[in-house]
């Protein structure tokens, strides 16, 4: 079964890499216009070389634009809107995690994780509601993580901004069943990404592969599963939530963290 966005215009925030760019790519081999923005020009760059050359005829555009700059996210919506007409589907997934205790961060700190965590979903939904609620298959996709329900004191900052995040998606799903606009999130773990790889490259063991360095992780955590995820994997989570497919869902998450999950 496809998911059913062929001809559907979707927007990928910080598609340049990691989910994002998987999700970019999932949704252009099942023949959606994709839109996607991130803030390094070359990573946008390289992300859409990347596309064009596996997908030569798809129909996708790129825009430099920082979700925390409320006019760039306006002018991204306007431009998208343009080139590749109405917008069906957001998915909200630009932004990173702080690591830090209580100890370690300061009030700017807190500030900013809070800006990020909300401001990344509150510019993006302002700029693309009204396309969404001329849609016929409106949805919002946010991507978030476990830490909204169980947090981590090494991660005090990220954790407690994720759990606001899970509250605020709730909300915007509840308000927007008026506008047959559906809201949901995935709730992930750890995941293979760029963030990873940063860390990997600054491994105290050299020797040590990626695929040891990562189950080495897995294991310290107690991930049942063993290992990180694959970009792919929350990917296909968040295009199913963003498609029709999930048509009678709203206001739900998608557990994507390899068993992590402790809470019932
Ligand atoms: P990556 O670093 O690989 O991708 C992040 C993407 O977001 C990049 O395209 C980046 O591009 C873009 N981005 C970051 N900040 C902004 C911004 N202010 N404006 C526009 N684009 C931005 O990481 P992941 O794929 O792992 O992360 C995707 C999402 O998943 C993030 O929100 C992250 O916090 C979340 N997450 C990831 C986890 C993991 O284990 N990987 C765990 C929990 C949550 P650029 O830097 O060029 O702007």
């Amino acid at each position: 079964m496809s998911f059913q966005v062929e001809g559907k215009v979707a927007v990928v925030t910080g598609g340049s890499s990691g989910i994002g760019l998987a999700a970019v790519e999932i949704l252009v081999a099942e023949g959606a216009k994709v839109a996607w923005c991130g803030r390094d020009q070359v990573r946008l760059d390289n992300s859409k070389q990347y596309i064009l050359e596996k997908f030569p005829s798809a129909q996708i555009y790129t825009q430099n634009c920082n979700v925390l700059d409320k006019h760039d996210v306006q002018q991204f919506a306007q431009t998208v809107h343009r080139e590749l007409g109405n917008v069906d589907m957001l998915i909200n997934n630009a932004g990173q995690g702080r690591v830090s205790s209580f100890e370690d961060t300061q009030d700017e700190d807190w500030m900013k994780e809070i800006e990020l965590k909300y401001f990344s979903v509150l510019h993006p939904v302002r700029a693309f509601l009204d396309d969404l609620k001329r849609s016929e298959i409106g949805s919002i996709t946010n991507v978030n993580s476990l830490l909204a329900l169980q947090p981590e004191p090494h991660m005090i900052a990220t954790s407690s901004a994720r759990a606001a995040l899970l509250n605020l998606t709730h909300s915007l799903a509840h308000e927007f069943n008026q506008f047959k606009v559906r809201v949901n999130s995935i709730l992930l773990g750890m995941v293979e990404s760029a963030q990873w790889k940063r860390r990997y490259a600054n491994r105290s063991d050299q020797e040590q592969s990626w695929e040891e360095w990562t189950a080495n992780i897995a294991k310290k955590r107690g991930i049942p599963m063993q290992r990180l995820g694959k970009p792919e994997e929350p990917a296909r989570a968040l295009v199913f939530l963003a498609s029709p497919l999930a048509s009678y869902t709203t206001g739900s998450t998608i557990d994507v963290s390899g068993g992590f999950n402790k809470h019932l």
